[in-house]
């Protein structure tokens, strides 16, 4: 491996096996449909494979570390294999209002399945994102993550159509969950910003890293500040997508520890950090390069423990 130079802060590597599967530019709601189709009719193998690949491409571009969210324990897997300084976060989705405490359990049952660790790989706790987990859900994770001493990762505020979800139990991503028959019969709104109705279910705290957190307001930076949150936000992804504003800017302005990600290949084509220096530079005018490296150099993995 090349002398460490950046950190990735968020990424999927069990996905790499779909990159380029799904073109760019499509609305959100239509590639995540895309995504649970795809991730059901691949072989985890095939997962597995991209997986190991996918590593060699980030020690490759001169990544050090990264901080990767695993649902099928294929990315897991490749990292134990790589050995590969990590924080392995295992993913909970689950949409049963009464199963939420039940659901943790599990996956910490999944995590000591997993035996004895390399050094270079620790476990984290990742419930998805507040549309895709239950309020006990998410309670519960938040409590585990705290007795384990692991650091909890959620995905938030990443849409206008999540917010608008949240607030006024309407648009694309309601009817999309509600017409594949996920969301629960009777759901309502919590009638709140999804950063506020993660701070209401006690999953903000120091060790709580939030992933993309386009869609936020004033109102939303204050609630981070006050909970001593850190953020990561994915220029690449921010650019397949077409989204607005990019929120780098703020939260750094805001004082929020702030750092880059290239979330995974099936919304990303690279998983090359200085592409995402690059383009999160082109993505924040006025915001100097030097600040954004410092925000993904590899110095900064040892705000979650790692040694650089
Ligand atoms: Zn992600």
């Amino acid at each position: 491996m090349t002398e460490p130079r950046h950190f990735n802060a968020h990424c999927h590597l069990e996905l790499s096996h779909l990159r380029g599967a799904i073109p760019p530019g499509m609305p959100f709601v239509e590639w995540l449909s895309h995504i649970v189709t795809l991730k059901r009719n691949r072989p985890p193998e095939e997962s597995r494979a991209a997986a190991a690949d996918a590593i060699r491409e980030l020690a490759a571009s001169g990544t050090g570390g990264v901080l990767d969210i695993d649902a099928m324990g294929t990315g897991n897997a490749a990292l134990r294999d790589a050995r590969f300084p990590a924080i392995s976060f295992t993913e909970i989705i689950d949409f049963d209002p009464a199963l939420g405490a039940w659901a943790v359990d599990r996956t910490i049952e999944r995590q000591s399945a997993y035996g004895e660790l390399p050094e270079t790989l620790r476990l984290g706790v990742s419930p998805h994102a507040p549309y895709t987990t239950t309020p006990r859900l998410l309670r519960a994770a938040a409590s585990k993550a705290a007795e384990y001493q692991q650091w909890l990762c959620i995905h938030v505020s990443e849409t206008p159509e999540e917010t608008e979800m949240f607030v006024a139990g309407t648009g694309a991503l309601h009817d999309y969950l509600r017409d594949v028959g996920v969301l629960p019969p009777g759901w309502k709104p919590p009638e709140m910003r999804p950063v506020a109705y993660l701070n209401a279910m006690g999953a903000l705290g120091p060790r709580t890293l939030l992933a993309h957190l386009n869609d936020i307001d004033d109102s939303d930076l204050r609630i981070l500040g006050e909970k001593r949150v850190s953020a990561v936000v994915c220029p690449g992804t921010h650019v397949y997508f077409d989204r607005g504003e990019f929120p780098l800017r703020r939260l750094l302005d805001a004082g929020i520890p702030t750092y880059l990600g290239t979330d995974s290949l099936a919304s990303n084509e690279s998983l090359d950090m200085a592409r995402e220096i690059d383009l999160a530079a082109a993505l924040s005018p006025g915001l100097p390069r030097e600040t954004i490296e410092d925000r993904a150099a590899w110095e900064r993995a040892a705000d979650f423990g790692f040694e650089t």
